[in-house]
């Protein structure tokens, strides 16, 4: 048994949604108006997510993925183009460009870290002629945001675009150069930034997602492109037969989050400083905790990490994920490694290709962290995880 004589009353995973009742009431109150989607809340949810992260523009998508999807349009991602990820994400974060038949290649990771090397990426991009790639996705890993003003500085060395998946990170910041706290997806050193509102992220809706920018030629071919690639503005119409006059001008999609959903973003939104705190808060004590565990490596933790995970390193990771399971205790792996993934092999990577990547993935695993993960639980979480290792 664990030195603690608490025992869980619920399974604890590595992630979960807080609902309250005030969600709820926002949900019911949307559900009863004259619009399901497509009604004012769209607009409201818009404008105080832009506000939170800090950019000027934000538009709401059915979900990450699409947000992902519609940025490579918006870009212009094109048969034969390249573009540069990580392999520690999710496969989504690659697969934007495949939709738009473009080629992924990856740059290794910062094993301290678990993001992009950004000096990896100098090495590939220098690797090649100028033009050989023309995009880069930084992923704010775990919450931890991606140097963006260094990632900028090489998109415009190599003329390249920036889409940063900022999924992990809202209210996230990293400290610039000149000293200024610059937020996860605030439009400053990336051309469009992506959030994704999947039950496990920081701010829950079932399905959902947000697009950020300050570019405003981006942001109104988003709004075209999330509808269908239609506009019902007179002033971008060929011609106007009468009131009821649009024009479809481009292949668009229908990606577009309902105001029910929105209703549920800005609820949530509303807790979302606070539930960062609390994240933060059970980071420091599992940091603290595991100083004193040796056999537990964490992550690198920074001031503006968003922690959406908290991942640790061991050496035997399958056997602690197992037993923590035995214990009621759900720990995930965040990522496998998406070049060794069958359909990207099938596009020619390999196993070996990342090693750092690798190595990573053989050891890592993310243990409960969410905002209304209790004390008890957390405690218990930490004396189960030394018991396996031995403390
Ligand atoms: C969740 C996630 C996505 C995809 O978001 P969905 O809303 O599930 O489509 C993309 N990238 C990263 C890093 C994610 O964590």
């Amino acid at each position: 048994m664990s030195d603690s004589a608490f025992q869980p009353t619920r399974p604890i995973a590595y992630g979960r949604q807080h609902i309250t009742p005030a969600d709820v009431q926002a949900v019911t109150e949307t559900l009863y108006s004259d619009y399901l989607t497509q009604g004012p809340k769209v607009a409201e949810f818009e404008e105080r997510f832009a506000a939170y992260v800090g950019a000027s523009y934000a538009v709401a998508v059915a979900n990450g993925t699409a947000a992902l999807h519609l940025c490579a349009l918006a870009l212009g991602v094109q048969p034969g183009q390249r573009v540069i990820t990580t392999p520690i994400t999710f496969s989504a974060s690659a697969n934007c460009v495949r939709y738009c038949g473009g080629e992924v290649h990856f740059a290794d990771i910062d094993p301290a870290t678990a993001l992009i090397d950004l000096k990896a990426v100098r090495r590939l991009l220098e690797s090649h002629p100028q033009g050989y790639f023309h995009g880069l996705i930084p992923v704010d890993f775990a919450g931890l945001p991606v140097d963006l003003e260094e990632a900028r500085k090489l998109c415009t060395e190599f003329n390249l675009w920036m889409i940063e998946d900022s999924c992990h990170a809202p209210g996230g910041f990293f400290t610039d150069s000149e000293g200024q706290e610059q937020w996860c997806g605030n439009g400053q050193f990336a051309d469009l930034a992506i959030f994704s509102f999947h039950p496990v992220k920081h701010i829950a809706t079932g399905e959902g997602g947000m697009i950020t920018t300050n570019r405003r030629d981006l942001y109104e071919h988003l709004l075209r492109l999330r509808t269908h690639g239609i506009t019902k503005d007179p002033a971008h119409m060929s011609r106007n037969d009468g009131g009821w006059y649009m024009e479809m001008q481009e292949l668009g999609y229908n990606y577009r989050m309902p105001d029910m959903l929105c209703a549920l973003g800005i609820s949530q939104l509303e807790r979302a400083a606070a539930g960062l705190a609390r994240r933060r808060q059970l980071a420091a004590y599992y940091d603290a905790a595991f100083a004193a565990t040796p056999g537990v490596r964490p992550l690198a933790g920074a001031a503006g990490h968003a922690y959406h995970l908290y991942v640790i390193q061991v050496a035997d990771r399958k056997g602690l994920y197992d037993f923590l399971r035995t214990r009621q205790i759900y720990a995930q792996v965040h990522y496998i490694p998406v070049h060794t993934m069958p359909y990207y092999q099938s596009l020619g990577w390999q196993p070996g290709d990342f090693p750092r990547a690798e190595a990573y993935y053989a050891h890592c695993l993310s243990i409960p962290l969410f905002p209304s993960l209790t004390d008890e639980e957390q405690q218990y979480v930490v004396a189960c995880i030394r018991e396996f290792v031995g403390q």
